[in-house]
């Protein structure tokens, strides 16, 4: 480059990429508590459970037997078989291991992968909002242009068919759906994810599915997946891990499901970036993840979740000034604090502050819901306990 050019400006393509908001709360609350300041936290998506034992204990014997050469690029291919049966289990659509199954480092990685291999410069990217931030900051990523596709906290954030219509053109590329949602919680229902994929059908648009929550779903809701309605399966890509459900997040290990010629063009962009997940933790995930033991130590985490979110509900409903849209599904509770004449960055920067408790706004995720914080109730029911107590006395103490 010239003599005077500034190494550190980096890629244009950046240029339009805000760093995350959710990582300043999370920094903040971390500097607080270095500072030895009591912080309970309620922003990160993260189960505070430990990972089931026998994937655990199984990791300890993968690294043993020095299962620490690469694997293939599409995964150890027992685990993408143990995937499989999964994903079969889960969505009712089946994915061949050979060619259709691809483990990835964290379901983020997939993410990045699918929108990568398929979306160009100029193309549209069809976005709920409010919703998971990286969707759009990889979008903007590539390029293209993130076109939101609003949801009503009145309809509690189900997406709306004719806004939908209203959004797509000729140069939608792709409509992320994630189900059930961060940071609203919302589990699709049926009939509404049905029209979607019609329309994606009829207008020729690929669908990402985001199904990371998929098995947190409370009160009778139902998941269904994108890709098992008609038409669906060619036009979707599932993506999911680990993370939410094994409580793995420091894992970094996810996977993806699509028909094989899908699957192929994100191969390559999986192929150049990572190579492969870390070879013993998938073979640790693939011996343990379906042993009787996981599977029950799974269901124990699922209990606990939605004993929290009627915990939290309960708690927020003794706080006046506070309403909230109940969720059906993932660790998230959209809280509405416009009564208290406070936007959700207002709320969530004092409530740390002054009580040191961490929300996140939820503008961070996306407009219209600048007047919401996000909550995440993947805390102890100890810590919800002591958090909502002390919610409840920043507010009273906002009215005197
Ligand atoms: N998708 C959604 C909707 C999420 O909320 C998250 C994490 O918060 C991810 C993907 C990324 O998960 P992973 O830890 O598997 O990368």
């Amino acid at each position: 480059m010239r003599p005077d050019y500034d190494l550190s400006v980096g890629a244009k393509r950046l240029e339009n990429v805000a760093p995350s908001l959710i990582r300043t709360v999370l920094d903040r609350a971390a500097a607080l508590r270095a500072a030895g300041e009591p912080v309970i936290s309620f922003s990160a998506g993260e189960p505070d459970f430990d990972t089931p034992d026998d994937i655990r204990a199984a990791t300890a014997r993968a690294l043993e037997r020095g299962l620490t050469k690469y694997t293939s690029n599409r995964g150890y291919e027992p685990l993408r078989r143990a995937l499989a049966g999964y994903i079969e289990r889960e969505t009712g659509v089946s994915y061949k291991p050979e060619t259709e199954i691809l483990v990835t480092c964290g379901a983020a990685e997939a993410l990045n992968n699918v929108i990568l291999a398929f979306v160009d410069e100029g193309d549209e990217v069809v976005i709920p909002q409010p919703s998971f931030v990286t969707y759009r900051r990889l979008t903007d990523l590539c390029g293209a242009r993130a076109v939101d596709l609003p949801l009503d906290p009145a309809n509690g954030f189900q997406p709306e068919l004719d806004r939908l219509k209203a959004v797509i053109t000729d140069r939608t590329k792709l409509l992320i759906l994630n189900n059930p949602g961060n940071p609203t919680g919302a589990v699709l229902r049926r009939e509404i994810l049905e029209e979607l994929c019609r329309l994606c059908v009829e207008r020729n648009v690929l669908v990402l599915a985001d199904e990371i929550y998929s098995r947190l779903v409370y009160d009778g809701a139902a998941f269904r997946s994108a890709a098992s309605f008609p038409g669906m399966r060619e036009r979707s890509v599932i993506v999911s891990g680990f993370s939410k459900t094994f409580a793995m997040t420091g894992w970094r290990l996810g996977y993806l499901a699509a028909p094989e010629p899908l699957a192929e063009r994100i191969l390559r962009v999986h192929q150049y970036s990572t190579t492969c997940a870390p070879t013993f933790l998938q073979a640790g995930v693939a011996e343990g993840m379906d042993t009787e033991r996981t599977q029950r130590q799974v269901a124990e985490m699922l209990r606990a979740f939605a004993r929290r979110r009627a915990l939290v509900m309960e708690r927020l409903d003794a706080v006046p000034g506070l309403s909230y849209v109940k969720p059906y599904g993932a660790f998230y509770i959209m809280v509405d604090v416009s009564a208290l004449g406070m936007s959700g960055m207002d709320f969530s920067a004092r409530l740390l502050e002054e009580k040191y408790v961490a929300t996140v706004p939820a503008v961070g995720l996306g407009e219209p819901t600048g007047n919401y914080v996000r909550l995440s109730y993947a805390a102890s029911e100890e810590n919800i306990e002591e958090g909502m107590r002390r919610i409840g006395a920043f507010v009273r103490e906002l009215g005197g």
